[in-house]
């Protein structure tokens, strides 16, 4: 019998890709979302507007459902993170304890929960060259306050409804996900967009705004590998926390290079230090992934940036915000 999929946050990016993916696959699919996919239709075979924090919408999302990947959230990038501790904690929290309960009471075979490198303690993410994150090292506790914190008592809740019910749970770590179709504009964009839809605004030979000194590092992944991770680890045997990310390690600095040489353009950098720069560094460890699934995600950032950085040129295009050529503007 097809098997029917529960995906909350359906109508944000890494849900909607998440739909489109299970979709193919031949899943029967329920999308639930407090909005729709903002560039293209959901193609769920069914897709509900509720709000989440509410316990007995939850009810309903969940009803008649096999399997639950819970990515609904209140999130966004390192500004809207820093800025909206209380709402944020408060939403997601509300959101992800009663998805819980609600799969648990309508006898759902699994809960996948998606959790972030932002429950990893900050006294480890002192410097660019920073070590690579391994699973075990979230204890001792210092996550980024108010979304990481609340990421990681939720992965506490799904080993306790493991433990106590014997309700199967999966816990997924991202580390920044970025590709087609996601946000780049508004405030809840993350740096990849960010950055690609400041190059493709401004002229060759002109300058971006960077925020920090440009030295801060990260690792990104491609939409793709995330989707495809996200389906093997629910269908894995593993239960605890799993690192889904690159280790290919990269500055911001490096980041906008690689946009601007994408783009073709000579850009140059203007920093600004005073806005919010997250960690210092930041890296997945990727061994326990591999031990575990004997896969881990293999698109480089240069193959994920080029797709992503056209789509968002080509959204500016439509929108008749590119600027005029280079040779015109520059005489
Ligand atoms: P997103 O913001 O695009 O998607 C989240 C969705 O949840 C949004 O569409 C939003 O409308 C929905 N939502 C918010 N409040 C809701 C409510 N009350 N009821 C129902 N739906 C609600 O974010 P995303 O990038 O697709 O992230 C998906 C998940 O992955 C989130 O849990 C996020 O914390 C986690 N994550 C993402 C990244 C990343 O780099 N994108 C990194 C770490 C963790």
């Amino acid at each position: 019998m097809t098997k029917r999929v529960l995906v909350t946050g359906a109508g944000g990016f890494i849900g909607h890709h998440l739909v489109k993916y299970l979709v193919d696959q031949g899943y029967w699919v329920r999308g639930v979302d407090i909005k729709h996919p903002e560039y293209e239709a959901s193609p769920s075979d069914e897709f509900e507007l509720l709000d989440l924090r509410r316990f007995d919408n939850c009810l309903i999302a969940a009803r008649g459902i096999d399997e639950v990947y819970h990515l609904a959230a209140d999130m966004g990038g390192i500004g809207y993170i820093t800025a909206f501790h209380a709402d944020i904690a408060r939403n997601s929290a509300m959101i992800n304890l009663h998805m819980l309960e609600a799969a648990r009471i309508n006898a759902a075979g699994r809960f996948l929960f998606s959790s972030s490198a932002c429950i990893y303690p900050l006294y480890l993410q002192k410097n660019p060259d920073v070590e690579n994150l391994k699973e075990e090292s979230a204890y001792p506790a210092e996550p980024e306050e108010g979304y990481g914190t609340e990421k990681l008592f939720m992965e506490e809740m799904c080993k306790y409804y493991r433990e106590d019910y014997g309700f199967e749970t999966r816990v997924v770590r991202f580390h920044n996900v970025y590709g087609l179709l996601g946000t780049y504009e508004g405030g809840k964009e993350k740096a990849p967009a960010a950055i690609c839809r400041k190059v493709a605004l401004t002229p060759n030979g002109g300058k971006i705004e960077v925020w920090g000194d440009g030295e801060q590092t990260r690792s990104f992944m491609y939409i793709d590998d995330c989707v495809e991770g996200i389906y093997r680890i629910m269908n894995s045997d593993y239960p605890h926390p799993l690192n889904l990310g690159t280790d290919e390690l990269v500055t911001i600095n490096q980041l906008v290079d690689t946009v601007s040489e994408i783009a073709a353009k000579h850009i140059a950098k203007q920093h600004d230090t005073s806005k919010p720069q997250g960690v210092r560094g930041r890296n997945s460890d990727n061994t326990r992934i591999h031990q575990v699934l004997g896969w881990g995600p293999q698109i480089s950032l240069r193959e994920g940036l080029e797709p992503t950085y056209r789509w968002i040129e080509s959204e500016l295009e439509t929108a008749g915000r590119l600027p005029e050529p280079a040779e015109t503007v520059l005489g």
